[in-house]
């Protein structure tokens, strides 16, 4: 099956690709409008005009209208992903689902986005990241708050719950390792699964350093959580997943397994640089990347530190502390 015959295939079964704009290096994100009672829609795009014009063209060209929704299902916590909302629940009566563990995140917007940053501080700080690029990186995301927006969960579901529509059963499927909220939506009768930023075909998804949201401060393993989180997915027997980016994929088998084995081979590339000599979680994506260490210095961090973790649970790595600083150095 092409990605075309399964946007057709999901449309013959009332679910439809919106693509809306945003202003980030990703691209327009994927929405869903799912024809059934309740009208729903996965995902809103960024908070922002022209956003809010495309989802209400593109709504329209369905005959539809942002008042006429009745549930809307959030993927994960990322603005890109949910910045309409607030837009949506003030014209519309519609629920808003998404999973019970992200509602308090999502509630308290400001708050989230406030410590969410504090927490990218200490974690740069602590792996070698100058002081005046964390200072710049900070007002950098402090610019992009306006693309998001706090939101009421009136439908919080727990993992592994059936969402009930009229014609279809969702299967609620908490998979972390992009963000810690990460949901997946299973329709088993279909073999439809929509899956957002967990799996995307053509950008291998960014396992980022996350705070967690139970509000403790212990860092999770966002790559390790991810590679436990794609194995599941790996085993579900799906014909079509719709991703929040890009065309459906239609083989995820296949690229999950191209995914896993991207990931070991970069971990052997770190584990051959740190052997060579101890080196911060900095400079090791300075290696690998050169300037978009610099550029795309959090998003690259997460990289480096993911891998990193898989090297340390295997006893291969250990981490050094040199005052604020931590480097790896190789266990032998
Ligand atoms: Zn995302």
């Amino acid at each position: 099956m092409t990605s075309a015959e399964a946007l057709e295939h999901a449309r013959a079964e009332g679910i439809h690709q919106l693509r809306i704009p945003t202003p980030f290096a990703v691209g327009r994100v994927n929405c869903y409008l799912i024809e059934d009672d309740p009208l729903t829609l996965v995902d809103t795009g960024p908070n922002s005009g022209k956003a809010l014009d495309e989802l209400e063209h593109q709504l329209a060209d369905h005959g539809h209208a942002i008042d006429d929704l009745e549930l809307v299902i959030l993927t994960h916590q990322h603005i890109d992903h949910l910045g309409l909302i607030e837009v949506i629940q003030s014209r519309s009566s519609a629920d808003v689902a998404a999973i019970d563990i992200a509602v308090d995140h999502l509630a308290g917007y400001q708050e989230s986005a406030d410590a969410d940053d504090e927490f990218a501080a200490s974690l740069m700080l602590r792996y070698g990241i100058p002081q005046d690029m964390i200072f710049a990186l900070r007002s950098v995301s402090r610019s992009f708050r306006g693309w998001g927006a706090h939101a009421t969960v009136s439908r919080p579901l727990a993992d592994g719950e059936s969402l009930e529509l009229r014609d279809r059963a969702l299967e609620v499927q908490h998979r972390p390792g992009h963000s810690p909220s990460d949901t997946l939506f299973w329709d088993s009768d279909r073999r439809i699964l929509i899956a957002a930023d967990h799996l995307i075909a053509h950008i291998s998804s960014n396992p980022l350093l996350s705070r967690p949201l139970d509000g403790s401060d212990e860092r999770p393993q966002a790559l390790v959580r991810y590679l436990e989180s794609l194995r599941r997915t790996r085993e579900v027997p799906a014909e079509i997943v719709l991703p929040g980016h890009g065309e459906p994929v239609t083989d995820h088998v296949a690229l999950i397994d191209e995914r896993i084995a991207m990931h070991a081979r970069r971990a052997e590339k770190l584990y051959a640089l740190i052997a060579d000599r101890p080196r911060t979680a900095y400079e090791l994506a300075q290696e690998l990347w050169g300037n978009v260490a610099v550029t795309q210095a959090f998003l690259t961090l997460s990289e480096v530190v993911g891998h990193v973790d898989l090297l340390m649970n295997e006893d291969r790595v250990r981490e050094v502390a040199d005052g604020e600083v931590v480097r790896f150095e190789a266990t032998e």
